[in-house]
């Protein structure tokens, strides 16, 4: 099988080929797909696991880009943060956000109200509640944990929470794959096929068998998000840079909010959000250049340190010892001078028939709440080079867990309600599928761990229906295991088992993919070394087997 895998490829000849499985080539893939077009994309690791997942996790147009004037970007993200809340109402809730004020004058407080007015304005058409002022008694009654000195009040509003874009972005990749798309994951684009400049396709290495082999495709499309300039390196002869890279951080601390906080930094006046998020605070973010490989960016000590030093200004029962766990995401903005929190966080398309490549369409810079939009913007760009025109389909589309379920998610067998609850959180209606499977067997219906409300049958609906092919996959983008207070080492025992029993491998392929993970939250903890001021928590790397 393992020859198979990707090589028949090379058997077809596709309209697009899309390179990276973000949530934005993942969009391309669905748009195009579901528009008739023959689709294949190829994501070097897995889906979702670049920027996507180390992202603030917010359907938001983004407060902060009305001080620089984006009307344009805030319009677009407000109308699409609606569209997320219709059509994956189980993986998009609302949320509130409140901005509380310190010692301000009262031009500052008219500036903010002016902002609030100009943010509801520009989301007329929206179904979340609209802005609010509340007292300094109500604001402490919100939220007890706050600063009371100097507070006068707080500004509120709502935005939406994305707290599973990796699911986001998978559901994309399964609705795509639904309308005949080939996605594959682990499958690294390392070059393009090309006569007299025109791109016919790509070259591609298997990542999980070391396989190289040719694919013919119309179109191009790079989607790699922050590796976009190593990738255009390898699609076109020469290329200049265009896009700057910035690293953000977020902290996992003990929760100690109800509502999401916008906070401004003592120390250079930059925005911050404390996060309510899967039971944590999650605070968060920084935004620093950064030109290393994506894919080493940690969160170090004088990100963590500056995060710390900022929100105990405004909630000083949070202790550094106490944070759990960090992760990092890079971001690709187009190049621009000045300072990286300045740079405009909008995305550019371009078909590079204009530059010499036709057939290539690039895409940079973007956010996931307009991935959507994006992605279509993009897929009309493939259209006109192809010469083709197809009208998008997803504007006013359910992604596949927000369809209606043959049968309604509900506890069957040994299947209770609160895990039919659980199973609704990550799946939506696709739950039903799952509840099936635990309901065949009484051992695939058993938690993964103690304490746990994930369940065997999980592992094996992934690896199946959701092309988890690694136990980071399943821990950390197919489920949110890898997100627990042990950040799943409990479950990862059983989980590597019963992948290893579905997907063959042999007890040294079992125990390197376990050291695998192992190593990859290891890195979450790369900010309590060098500085030292946030001492370690005590880890338990057991890695004991049920044979
Ligand atoms: C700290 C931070 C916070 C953010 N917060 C928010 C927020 O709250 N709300 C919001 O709307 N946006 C936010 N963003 C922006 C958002 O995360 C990104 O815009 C979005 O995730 C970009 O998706 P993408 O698909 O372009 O990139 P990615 O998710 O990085 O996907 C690109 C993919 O390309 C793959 N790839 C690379 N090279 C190759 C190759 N040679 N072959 C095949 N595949 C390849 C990578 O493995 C990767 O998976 C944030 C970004 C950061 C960094």
């Amino acid at each position: 099988m393992a020859m198979e895998r990707l090589s028949w490829t090379t058997r077809e000849a596709f309209d697009v080929l899309v390179v990276g499985g973000g949530i934005i080539g993942a969009g391309i893939a669905r748009d195009a797909a579901l528009r008739g077009l023959k689709v294949a994309l190829f994501e070097a690791r897995d889906f979702g696991g670049g920027t996507t997942s180390g992202s603030t996790r917010l359907a938001h147009g983004g407060l902060r880009y009305l001080e620089m004037l984006d009307f344009g970007l805030v319009r677009m993200d407000l109308r699409e943060r609606e569209a997320l809340l219709r059509n994956a109402p189980h993986l998009v809730k609302p949320l509130r956000f409140l901005v509380p004020i310190y010692d301000r004058s009262l031009f500052y407080r008219v500036k903010l109200s002016l902002g609030m007015w100009l943010y509801d304005v520009l989301s007329y058409d929206k179904s979340l509640p609209g802005r609010r002022f509340l007292t300094r008694e109500e604001v402490l009654k919100a939220e007890p944990h706050l600063e009371t000195q100097g507070l006068q009040g707080a500004a509120t509003y709502y935005d939406a929470q994305i707290a599973l874009p990796e699911r986001l972005c998978l559901e994309n990749v399964i609705e795509a794959r639904e309308a005949g798309a080939m996605c594959a994951n682990y499958a690294e684009v390392t070059g393009a096929l090309a006569t007299n400049g025109r791109v016919h396709g790509l070259r591609v290495r298997d990542g999980l068998n070391g396989e190289e082999f040719e694919v013919a495709g119309r179109a191009v499309v790079n989607a790699s998000g922050p590796w976009f300039d190593s990738v255009a390196g390898r699609l076109s002869p020469s290329t200049e840079a265009r896009v700057r890279t910035t690293k953000g951080i977020h902290l996992a601390c003990p929760r100690v909010t109800n509502d999401a906080l916008v906070l401004f930094s003592p120390d250079d006046r930059r925005l911050f959000f404390a996060i309510p998020w899967l039971g944590y605070t999650w605070l968060g973010t920084t935004d620093t250049d950064f030109k290393d490989d994506p894919r080493s960016a940690n969160a170090d000590a004088d990100d963590a340190a500056y995060l710390m030093r900022s929100v105990r200004e405004f909630l000083p029962s949070l202790r550094p010892e106490e944070v759990r766990f960090s992760n990092a995401g890079v971001r690709a903005l187009v190049l621009e001078e000045g300072s990286a929190s300045s740079v405009s966080r909008q995305h550019l398309v371009v078909d590079e028939a204009r530059s010499g490549r036709p057939g290539l369409v690039s895409v940079i810079g973007g956010k996931l709440t307009g991935y959507r939009a994006i992605a279509e913007e993009a897929t009309d760009a493939v259209c006109r080079s192809l010469g083709v025109a197809m009208k998008c389909q997803t504007a006013g589309r359910v992604l596949p867990g927000a369809r209606e379920a043959q049968a309604a998610p509900e506890p069957k067998g040994p299947v209770s309600q609160a895990t039919v609850d659980h199973l609704v959180s990550l799946y939506g209606s696709r739950a039903s599928d799952v509840i099936r499977l635990a309901a065949s067997s009484q051992a695939l219906a058993e938690a993964l761990a103690p304490g746990t409300p994930d369940i065997a049958a999980q592992v094996i609906f992934s690896v199946r229906t959701e092309q988890c092919l690694k136990v980071s996959d399943f821990l950390l983008r197919r489920t949110r295991l890898g997100f627990g207070p042990d950040q799943g080492r409990l479950a990862l025992p059983r989980v590597a088992t019963l992948m290893a029993a579905e997907l063959g491998w042999s007890g040294d392929e079992r125990d390197a993919e376990c050291a695998a993970y192992v190593a990859r939250i290891e890195d979450t903890q790369a900010f309590r070394r060098n500085g030292q001021q946030i001492p370690a928590t005590k880890t338990d790397f057991s890695l004991a087997f049920a044979r």
